[in-house]
Formats: C-alpha cells, sequence, structure tokens
C-alpha cells in the first residue's frame, strides 16, 4: 500500500510551495489508493512558532486536502509531532555508534568556529566537518577510548554525527530526476543527535518515514542535496529494501522566470490561508491569504497542480477528481517552473464564469448585507449575472457593481472631458422625456429603443453618445452591458441619475 507524507516544519505560514508539495502528495494517494500523512517536523524548538500548525490543518481543509492521518486524526503509527516522539530517537542513533556509522563529538561551538576559520583562511571553499577536518577535532574517532568514556560519565555536552565515508559514489533513483550520484567527499558529517538531546530533521525523518511504513517521498527541490545522506542513513539502518522512493519536484520561480521564488515573493502571493491577526515572527508583516482575496478552493487547487505538473494534453480546467484521474509523477517537470499570479486569477475567473447565478449571488448578498443595502435576491442574481464576465474575485461583484446600488455623484473626468458635449446633453433630455412617458417596467431592449428614439429626434448617431449616457447613468466610462443595468436598476432611478448629471 503506498503511504506518503506531508511533512512541515511549524515554523511559520505555509508558503505556496509546502502546499504544493501537501497537493501532489495527497494527489498521489488518492490515485494510487494509498493514505496521505501528515508530520509535524518540530525537532527544531528554536523556530517553532505557536499557532503554525493549526495555520497548516486549516489550509488543508480549506482546500479539501486533509491527510488521513495526523496529529488530530491519528492512525496507529503516531504521535505524528516530533516532539512527542523525542523518547524514540537516541536508540537509533546509539545502533548507528555501535555500528560504527556514527560517533560522539565533543567539540564546543568556539572550536568549531576556529575550525572554520582556520578552513576559511586557507581558501577551503565550503568549509565543514567531514571525513578530512574530523581527524583534527575532539571526538570519539580521535581522543581514546576511556576519555570518551569518562566524557560522557561526567555528563560533558555532545552531539552524535553520522560517519560519512571517505570515498564512496551515493546514488539514488529520483522519480522525477532519474539517477542522481553524488561522492561522498561533497557530504559533510552532519549531526544527527543535538546536543538538548533531540534528534535533527535528517534523523528523525528518515527514522519516522520507516516507522510510519512511508514509501514514497515527495518533497520540494531543496531537499535534494539532503537525500545522499538518507540513502545512506537508510543503508547503516539496515532498512535499505523498505527504503522509500524519492520524488524532487521543480523550484518555483519568480514570475518572469528569473531565479527562484523568494520568501519575499511567496509573502506578498503565496499563502493559501492567512489568518488576519496573524504576524510573521520574524519581520512583523502581515499578508493576505488566497482564501482571504478571494480566491476559490477548488480554483486555487487548480492553479496548484500545474504548477510543476501538467496533464499532456491542453486541458486546463480540473476538477479535484479530475487531478485524482489524471495525476501521475511520470507528468512532474524537472525544471523550475514559473509563479504567475495572473495565472491564479484567470483560474479564478473561469471557476466564477462556471458558477450560476444564483451562487453569486449569495457572495453579493453578504458584501450588500455588509454595507447595509436591503436587495432581494433576484434582483442580485439578475447583477450576478451581469458582472460575472468582468470580475476576477466575487467581491468584485459589489466593488465592481456598486453603481448598480449607489447613485454617482462624481464623473470620471478623463470621460467627461472627451464625451460630454452638447449631443449628449441633447439625447439626454430626450431620453429622460421619453421614460417619463414609459408606463411600464424597463427592459433592456425597452431601455434601448427608447434610447435609439431619443438618438433619432436628435438626428444624432446613438454610438457617439453612448459612452456619455454611460457616464451619466455609471459615474465612468466602461462596464458591463448597459441596457441590461437599466433594466435592473429600473427607470425612475435612472431618470433621477440622468438629472442629476444634467445639472
Ligand atoms: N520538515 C521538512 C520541511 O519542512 C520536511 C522535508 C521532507 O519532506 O523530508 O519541509
Amino acid at each position: 500500500e503506498v503511504r506518503v507524507r506531508f511533512a512541515p516544519s511549524p515554523t511559520g505560514a505555509l508558503h505556496i510551495g509546502g502546499v504544493r508539495t501537501a497537493l501532489y502528495n495527497y494527489l498521489f494517494a488518492r490515485k494510487t489508493g494509498g493514505k496521505f500523512l501528515l508530520r509535524i517536523e518540530d525537532t527544531d524548538q528554536t523556530r517553532f512558532v505557536e499557532g503554525a500548525e493549526d495555520y497548516i490543518k486549516d489550509a488543508l481543509a480549506w482546500l479539501g486536502i486533509s491527510p488521513d492521518e495526523s496529529p488530530w486524526n491519528p492512525g496507529t503509527v503516531g504521535p505524528y509531532r516530533q516532539s512527542e516522539r523525542k523518547p524514540m530517537y537516541m536508540q537509533y542513533a546509539l545502533d548507528l555508534v555501535e555500528k560504527g556509522h556514527a560517533y560522539y563529538a565533543f567539540d564546543t561551538s568556539e572550536e568549531l568556529e576556529a575550525m572554520r576559520q582556520r578552513l576559511t583562511a586557507a581558501r577551503v571553499v565550503s568549509p565543514q566537518y567531514n571525513s578530512i577536518t574530523r581527524t583534527q577535532m575532539k571526538n570519539s574517532l580521535t581522543l581514546p577510548e576511556d576519555e570518551v568514556k569518562s566524557r560522557l560519565e561526567s555528563g560533558e555536552p555532545y552531539v552524535i554525527r553520522v560517519k560519512i565515508p571517505r570515498k564512496e559514489e551515493v546514488r539514488l533513483n529520483d522519480l522525477i530526476r532519474g539517477w542522481v550520484m553524488v561522492h561522498s567527499s561533497t557530504l559533510d558529517d552532519k549531526v544527527l543527535m543535538k546536543s538538548d538531546g533531540m534528534p535533527t530533521y535528517h534523523l528523525a525523518n528518515i527514522v519516522d518515514d520507516h516507522l510510519m511504513g512511508i514509501t514514497h517521498v515527495i518533497r520540494g527541490e531543496e531537499w535534494l542535496p539532503s537525500a545522499p545522506l538518507h540513502v545512506l542513513l537508510y543503508r547503516y539502518f539496515g532498512w535499505e529494501d523498505t527504503m522509500p522512493q524519492f520524488a524532487h519536484l521543480p523550484l518555483l520561480l519568480k514570475p518572469d522566470g528569473n531565479g527562484k521564488l523568494s520568501k519575499r515573493d511567496a509573502d506578498k502571493h503565496g499563502f493559501p490561508v492567512f489568518p488576519m491577526d496573524w504576524k510573521d515572527p520574524n519581520t512583523g508583516d502581515t499578508a493576505m491569504g488566497f482564501k482571504e482575496q478571494g480566491y476559490m478552493p477548488d480554483a486555487f487547487l487548480n492553479f496548484l497542480a500545474f504548477l510543476g505538473w501538467n496533464p499532456g494534453d491542453h486541458r486546463e480546467l480540473f476538477t479535484l477528481d479530475e487531478l485524482i484521474e489524471a495525476f501521475s509523477i511520470d507528468r512532474i517537470g524537472k525544471s523550475g517552473t514559473k509563479f504567475d499570479i495572473n495565472k491564479a486569477k484567470w483560474y479564478n475567473e473561469q471557476y466564477l464564469r462556471a458558477k450560476s447565478d444564483e451562487e453569486l449571488a449569495e457572495f453579493l448578498l453578504e458584501d450588500l448585507e455588509k454595507e447595509g443595502i436591503p436587495v432581494d435576491k433576484e434582483k442580485a442574481a439578475k447583477i450576478a449575472h451581469i458582472m460575472k464576465e468582468r470580475a476576477t474575485f466575487p467581491s468584485d461583484l459589489w466593488k465592481e457593481g456598486k453603481f448598480m446600488f449607489v447613485a454617482p455623484t462624481s464623473f470620471d473626468e478623463s470621460v467627461v472631458s472627451k464625451r460630454w458635449n452638447n449631443d449628449a446633453v441633447a439625447v439626454l433630455n430626450a431620453y429622460k422625456e421619453k421614460l417619463s412617458g414609459y408606463s411600464e417596467d424597463l427592459s433592456p431592449e425597452s431601455a434601448k429603443s427608447l434610447l435609439e428614439e431619443a438618438a433619432e429626434i436628435n438626428g444624432i448617431k446613438l454610438g457617439k453618445v453612448m459612452q456619455a449616457v454611460r457616464l451619466a447613468a455609471t459615474g465612468v466610462g466602461a462596464g458591463p452591458d448597459l441596457m441590461a443595468v437599466f433594466s435592473i436598476i429600473g427607470k425612475e432611478e435612472l431618470i433621477q441619475r440622468i438629472d442629476y448629471a444634467l445639472n
């Protein structure tokens, strides 16, 4: 059975890259009839952010991709928070020490710093604790056995480091990238167990993936450099047979394709859900989530799915079920993919237009209630109908359609200067007369024929004054079908507006 996991660290709000990872894991699990787990990787207590876990939970729930097993919905392999698994990790680190694949190190931070400076002075490009430098440091590979013993017994702080082999080619067959080969001389002796008794990411991640029966690790490309170490750890633990398959997702690039999407870019556009009272603890910035901006979850998911994957044909609109059906790791690209917020907007527009007038009217009615404007459902549906094609977000119905409810009190100057002239005044005066004399409710057709008559008796081509008519009634030079607008706002209101504009 396929078992995949999303393993965020609760260090802040979930970014676009993280949600994409969650989505791809979810799609893969659903496609294969497997399970989607969520594990909170909170071993780095210094980076822990209060509320981040709830935030992750809410974001996934909003998108409808909630995990099958998680801290709040545990299965049988819990706990699902690494901090709660703390007592489990030491034995695995000790097992590696026993087997000679890991060792105690007693170096103080000053000693480590001194080593780095020494290497930097010697022009070593990336100074690290590796198979060469470890021979000069204070660790159980260099100190006499009884000294190691007494140091441990006296309670001296230590870490446990992995012993990276000196000359070895480490290979892994990534499902997206194919064979990746790394020479062990480029790897360092990463810390597995910290001096506070907490495991590092590397140790906890491997132990947990193993114990939780994870079959596929689908994660962002930034973890690819860690993968060779992970392969070695699986080998040293003797778990090679059940080692998960790796799939490293392509980078997200800036909208112009120039370089990696930075944290700042992502902060601007990257949060799925953003609790209003949430502030980035490092920068103090607040931002708006996709949800709060008015993106709809199905549209956002569809957009997200295409950040690195495509179905191999020209289809772009997919429901979640259709995504599950079409998804495969084979069709995830290797090269970086541009994060284009305009594409997200495009998706939202498509999903908005696919909604019925009545569904959209609900959004409008909510906004109107907040504004204290009473409107019946039928009118709201009519307005939704004519505004649909122009809206990106549900809130645009109110923002862009405000003039339907509130008569303009000012007029777009640039349109006034270009279009307001004697012809317009003459036609509007005549139109007013025609409207007053018309006894029935105004339909788009009757609104139009009365206006045509008003132009004709003045011998003026309607096209020449049309924008001025719109200006008089709505205050601006562009908008939805004007005759439909007239029929919705009604005769009386229209006459009043023309009056106001003429005076
Ligand atoms: N805790 C890591 C993260 O925050 C998980 C990486 C992985 O999936 O192995 O992304």
